[in-house]
Parts: C-alpha cells; structure tokens; sequence
C-alpha cells in the first residue's frame, strides 16, 4: 500500500471512530506538582499563574483570553537535547530546530506499575528492559520508550507526587545501564509519569541524572509528567508529542497524544 492510500485509510478510521485517542497530558495549571531542587544546587522553576486580560468586559467587551507565567519544564512537558549540559551543542537540538518528523512516532509502554507500588524507588534495568522486548518484540530505532508507572495517579497532589522526606524525593525511574541500552536501541526518546524523567534518586547515580545527562548527550528527547500510560498497549501506539516552537526552548509543555488501535 502507497501512502496516499495508506493515510485516506488513515483518515476513514478516524472519522469513523476506528482510532483511539488517548490524552497523556496532565491539566496545567497553579496546582500543577513542579520539581523541587536542593536550595544549595539550583533554583526552582516558578509557580504557574493563569492571569486574565479580558473576561468579556470593560478590559475586552466581546472576548476572553488570558496570559501565563511558567517554565518550560512544568507539567506534562517535552525535555529538548540543549535541556542538559550534554546537548547543549546540537544545532537541532532546540525547541524550534528539532526536525518536525521527529515529534510523532511509535511508543514502547514497559509495565513497571506492580513494582513500583510494591517500592517507590524502583529502578528499571537494562536487563528489565531486555526481558520486555524478549516478550513484546525489540525497540525499533525512531520509537519512543515509555515508562509506566501509574505514578500519574498521584498527581493531583504535589506531596504524594513528589514523594520526598529528608533523604530527597523517591519516585521510579531508571538506572545508567537501562538508558545506555535504550539509547543503543536507536530509540528517539524515554518517557516518564513522573516529575522528570530520572528517578527521585537520581541525583546520586552516575552519572548524576542518567536519563537526562545520556540521552540528551546522544541527541535524544524526554517527556515527563506523561498521564494514563495504563492506557496504551505495550506496542502499537503512535505518540504525538510536539513541544511549543519556543525560540532556543530547552523544552516546553506539551499535549501527547497517542494513538492507538481501538480494541
Ligand atoms: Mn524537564
């Protein structure tokens, strides 16, 4: 089958319903859970605002509209190469010079949800991720690798999201060697449910922050906050996730949509 058929047959399933369409962004806004970071290493993101210009009154009689206050990196948002030190160098590697191609592609949904309840600081390995694709079949290059957790049931509390105590926050993530091999699939991306893409406990692997420092290092993306993986299929989904064309962004929030074959 030609594409010119292949999408017309594309478009007749979704008018008529024969695709699901599957939200995996979070609502942002001022409650919206932001990272934490040690005041002796960093400085947080700000709080989100929603301020209104007009609400159909004196300030705009017939509209209503809004401007916002927000870092690039809140809610369910996209992490661009140049978002770590490791990327920063890569001419495509921004908001608005990542080639457009590579903001839609298949996802890879890897079930961690029993151990991460079971242990908020599980760890998924290399050989965690091995043993998935001996099950469901091998990441192909261009695909984005998904973690699931469910950890996005907690986010409509920043407390319960974060998950911190005096030791730092404890949220699932993975280690080196699992983005190492996911990087050595070919894979354009690694995707998580919670806060960012690195576990709570990150910051003291090495190298610090793995999922950021390695695959923004390789020219790769991220996307955190990612609500309801529960709900797509260990493969067989498509992801569309375009951040905003900031100029020079280091990512943006984003509305990832999946498609998926309707059961
Ligand atoms: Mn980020």
């Amino acid at each position: 089958m030609n594409s010119t058929e292949l999408l017309a047959q594309f478009g007749d399933l979704l008018l008529n319903d024969g695709i699901e369409i599957v939200d995996l962004s979070a609502v942002l806004g001022p409650e919206t859970p932001l990272l934490k970071l040690p005041p002796e290493l960093a400085v947080d993101t700000p709080k989100i605002e929603i301020h209104s210009i007009s609400a159909y009154d004196d300030k705009g009689p017939w509209w209503a509209w809004n401007w916002l206050k927000l870092g690039e990196h809140s809610g369910t948002h996209f992490d661009a190469p140049i978002h770590w030190i490791t990327g920063k160098d890569y001419a495509d590697g921004a908001t608005d010079t990542i080639p457009p191609k590579n903001f839609v592609a298949p996802a890879n949904v890897i079930d961690c949800s029993k151990e991460a309840a079971a242990d908020p600081d599980f760890l998924l390995t290399a050989d965690h991720v091995k043993a998935w694709e001996a099950e469901h079949g091998d990441i192909r290059k261009g695909e984005w690798v998904l973690m699931r957790t469910d950890w996005y049931k907690r986010n409509g509390s920043e407390t319960a999201f974060l998950n911190a105590d005096e030791t730092g926050p404890h949220t699932p993530g993975p280690t080196a060697d699992a983005i190492e091999y996911v990087i050595s699939t070919g894979a354009i991306g690694w995707g998580s449910e919670t806060i960012g893409t690195d576990a709570g406990q990150a910051g003291g692997m090495e190298p610090p922050f793995p999922a950021h420092s390695l695959m923004h290092k390789a020219n790769k993306y991220g996307l955190a906050s990612l609500s309801g993986l529960d709900r797509l299929p260990a493969k067989g989904a498509t992801l569309i996730a375009a951040p905003l064309k900031i100029k020079h962004g280091t990512g943006s929030p984003t509305r990832v949509l999946a498609l998926v074959p309707r059961r």
